[in-house]
Parts: C-alpha cells; structure tokens; sequence
C-alpha cells in the first residue's frame, strides 16, 4: 500500500485537533508515554513513541496502513511528505527499505544483532511479514519471573529460505524490514537475529549479510553423498580406496582411528575404519563448501552467527559423523553457532514429532552432548509443534539450544480466519485441497488425503478443530504459495487479518507459547 498524501493530512489534522503532535514533540525518551499519546491509540502505536537524536519518532496509523512519523527537524534523514497544517508540521514517511535502513542506524534496536553466547535462541520467522507484532507479544512475557530456569534468550524475528521468499513473492529486504517496523512499533529493546535460513550457494550468503542479516544457515545438503549410506562396508571401503588418495587417508585414518570424544553424558564415541570411509564420503565436500560459504561472511566483516544444516538428508546423522563434522569444521576455522543434525524419527512441517519417541531421547542427548563438547548449540529444525520431544530437547541441552518454528504462524492465521470469517475459510479449504499436487512438491510431507473432512458438515462454530486434524495441518502448511498467488484472495487474506489483527497475535502468545512452556524455557 502506498502512503497517500491526503491520509497523511487527515492524519495530521485529527493529531492537531486532539494536542497529540505537541505532545509526541514534548515526548522525552525515557520518560513514561503520556496518556494523550496512550489514548490516541487509534491514531499512533503509543509504544513506538522515541527519541532518536534531536528527533522523536512515531509510529502513525493511517488510512493507507502504517507510516513511520518524524516530528523535529529529522537530523536521521527519513525520506517522506512534508506536511503541514495551520503551521505544525510532520514528516510522513512510507514504511519502505531505505527508511527502514535509516530507522536500524537511528534506533539500534530495531536491528538485527549477532547472538553468540545467547543459551536459547529461537527462530519464529514471520512468512507473511504480519506476525512479529504477535511474537513480540509473547516474548515480553519471558522474564525473571516466568522463566523457569535463569537462562539467556533472544529470539530470531526474521528467519526464511529462499524457498519461502519464492513461494510468497517476498524479498530479502522486506523480511527484515517488516522486522524491523514491529521491533519499532511494539518497541522490543532487546536483541534479536535475523537469520538468512537453508542458503545455499555463496551469492545468497553474501547478498543476506550485506542487507543485515545476522545468522547464515548454511545448507549444504547438495554436497552431502548420501548414498554412502546404505551401501555395505566392502563397497564404502573400495570407494574411499578410489576416491581419496593414500596421504589423504593417512592423515585421515591417523586422526580419526585412535580418536575418543569422551563425552559428559559419560558416552565415548570412537570411529571405526569402515565408519569413517563411510562418513568422510558423505561428509567430506560438505565440509569443504560450508568453509567455502562461511569464508564468503567471513569477508563481509561483521559479526554473523554460522549454523551448519545437515538436516535435509534421507538417513539419521550419527554420532560418529556428528563428532566428525565438529572436528573437521573447526579444523577448517569455521566458528560453530550451531549445527542442524538430522534426527532419527520425522521433524514434519506443522504437525507433532512422528517415530519412536525413547530413541530420539537417546540419540538427541547424544547430539546435544556433541555440541556442548564443542561449545556450539545443536539446532532443531521444523520445530513446531514437536510437543511430544520438547521436554527431551529442553532437559537433554540444559536449556542451551536452537529451535527453528517457521510456517506454524501461517496455520494460526489460517486458524484465525476459520475462527473469524466462517465462509472464508471454506472456500480457502477447497481451494486448499486443490491446489495441494502443486504445492506438495516443494515440501517433505506424507499426508493421508483420505482423511480430510468435508468442511459441509460442520457447522461454523466447528471449523476450527479441523485444525487438531494432522492431514489438514499439513496440506494448509503447504499450499501457502500457491494460495497467495491468487490476487483476490491475497487482497482479501490480508484485509481479514488486518481486521482480527489481535486475535491473530493472542492466538500466536498461546500456540508459540506452549512450545516455551513444554520445552521447560517458561513456566
Ligand atoms: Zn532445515
């Protein structure tokens, strides 16, 4: 939407009318809002009201949707319409990226930052740039009282793949800008991430640091041979034989066939001959190109967070191949944020943890063991909704972990929508289930389609609790991209949300928040 000239005069006047500019210009930062600006809620985000300098800025609401509001003589250099009303005058600026850089330099806050030493740190992402509001909603809730154990926290507001941004036509920069203005507009002070998730190739590393973001995911399941996996000893070994000449194996077999990570869980992991031809087969061109794309952060010279995702291959990563990783990357100089195994059992989008629950326990506080060895955090991807492991994960890391949650916040508007607009959700259902063989394909998920309900015989009052439906949670989860695509129904998504904006963010603090409840992070 595009700030209209005449919104911002409306804007202005009705400010006059009530002494709202006086007083935003009189604001002192610091100082407690004052309940002229607390009451005009309907014209300003009361809580956006700061300093930056000379200037004080706003957050105004207007016919035309937000706008950034400057009152002073912008020393900050906001570009936006000078507009003035019997002589008051205000800088009405569009919410858009140069502004938003300016606002990151004006209001360090509302950047991203670097969060090495943080013990949880969890990435929520915001797919339709409209659920940051919620989030910071639920994370001002987390302090000394309702945190159950005296931990360090930030969360990461921004965080998608590239695949995302496809799917929704979104770009890098308005990820973080739409950041950015929540931060300003809900005036969350303390730090926070943004992370450029599953990068994979080394433009995007560099592209994602230099319009500040914080944390590269490094995907390098490319370069993974998984293969190696399932073939048997004797062929693994003639492989390696070929593959890797005898001073290579030496110094690799030297190393690793009298290693012994003795670990705090009281476990030791060894590493057999077999195993490590096996292991460095599948991992040794993944650990060359991760260095190749944490070399390319490297050089952009700023604090980044690394996070190495191994999580998208078809077998479990064991142990072995973990301690391997670890050893090899910091071998190569890459300073470890985090890595993303993949677990045993099934991290499917949107939908609880699918396998046997007593060999993740084990196999995860393995992992987590690892990392702690290594003094990075083991990080759980596709983590929402993983009621069932959560305690395990909390209690396994001592609350020092990485959880990503991504598209559960699109299934909570969708579940917003159900609860608000009954006929609208009908005809997204439908168009849902028709456009899923399309959507299906960029994801990793195996719903049973003869298990969706027929939304005719449920009453309004009952739609919601298809969302209990596991099946239906998956194919909403996915069609996302192919949904938005359609300009009337994205017009009209976006204008229900609007509408139910704080039904939408209570339903965030309570879904989000049983995710920090069950992994023992709040009480
Ligand atoms: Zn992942």
């Amino acid at each position: 939407m595009k700030l209209q000239k005449t919104d911002a005069e409306a804007w202005l006047a009705a400010a006059k009318a009530r002494g709202l500019l006086v007083r935003i210009a009189e604001f002192e930062a610091g100082g407690a809002v004052d309940e002229t600006i607390t009451q005009a809620a309907d014209l300003v985000y009361p809580l956006s009201v700061q300093k930056a300098g000379e200037d004080v800025l706003a957050m105004l609401k207007t016919g035309s949707g937000p706008a950034l509001g400057v009152v002073g003589a912008n020393r900050n250099g906001f570009k936006g319409m000078k507009i003035s009303v019997h002589g008051t005058g205000l800088l009405c600026c569009p919410l858009n990226h140069r502004n938003a850089e300016i606002m990151r330099e004006a209001l360090p806050y509302t950047a991203p930052s670097s969060l090495q030493g943080m013990d949880v740190t969890i990435g929520v992402g915001d797919r339709l740039g409209i659920a940051t509001g919620g989030h910071i909603q639920l994370f001002k809730l987390l302090n000394e009282k309702t945190l159950k154990k005296k931990v360090s926290w930030a969360p990461v507001f921004a965080q998608q793949s590239v695949r995302e941004i496809t799917l929704t036509d979104r770009t890098y920069e308005d990820v973080l800008d739409s950041a950015t203005w929540a931060v300003f507009q809900e005036a969350f002070v303390r730090p926070w991430g943004a992370d450029g998730d599953h990068l994979k190739t080394p433009e995007w590393v560099r592209k994602a640091l230099k319009i500040g973001f914080t944390m590269i995911t490094a995907d390098v399941s490319d370069y993974i041979h998984d293969e190696y996996g399932v073939q048997d000893d004797a062929a693994v070994i003639a492989a390696y034989e070929e593959k890797l000449d005898p001073e290579q194996r030496a110094r690799l077999e030297n190393r690793y066939l009298a290693f012994c990570l003795e670990l705090d869980t009281g476990e030791e992991i060894r590493i057999a001959r077999p195993d490590l031809a096996r292991i460095v087969l599948i991992y040794q061109d993944a650990l060359d190109f991760a260095h190749q794309l944490y070399q390319v952060g490297k050089k952009m010279d700023k604090p980044f967070d690394f996070e190495l995702s191994i999580d998208e291959t078809e077998t479990p990563t064991l142990p072995q191949a973990h301690a391997f990783i670890a050893e090899e990357a910091i071998k190569r100089g890459i300073k470890l944020f985090s890595v993303a195994p993949r677990f045993v059992g099934e991290f499917q989008k949107g939908i609880d943890y699918i396998g046997d629950k007593k060999e993740f326990d084990s196999t995860f506080r393995t992992h987590a063991a690892i990392a702690r060895h290594y003094g990075y955090k083991v990080s759980v991807h596709s983590g929402s909704d993983k009621f069932t492991v959560f305690p395990a994960i909390g209690r396994h890391t001592n609350l020092t972990f990485h959880l990503k949650t991504a598209g559960t916040n699109w299934l909570q508007a969708l579940l917003t929508v159900a609860r608000t607009e009954p006929s609208f959700f009908r005809d997204l259902y439908d168009s849902a289930l028709k456009v899923f063989p399309k959507a299906r394909q960029y994801y990793h998920i195996t719903p049973n389609l003869d298990n969706l309900p027929q939304l005719g015989s449920l009453t309004d009052d009952g739609l919601p609790v298809v969302f209990d439906n596991v099946d239906v949670r998956q194919v909403l989860h996915v069609t996302y991209g192919e949904l938005l695509k359609e300009p009337t129904f994205r017009e009209a998504f976006f204008r229900i949300m609007d509408e139910h904006m704080s039904e939408y963010r209570q339903s965030l603090v309570e879904h989000i928040g049983r995710h920090l409840k069950t992994l023992g992070l709040m009480k």
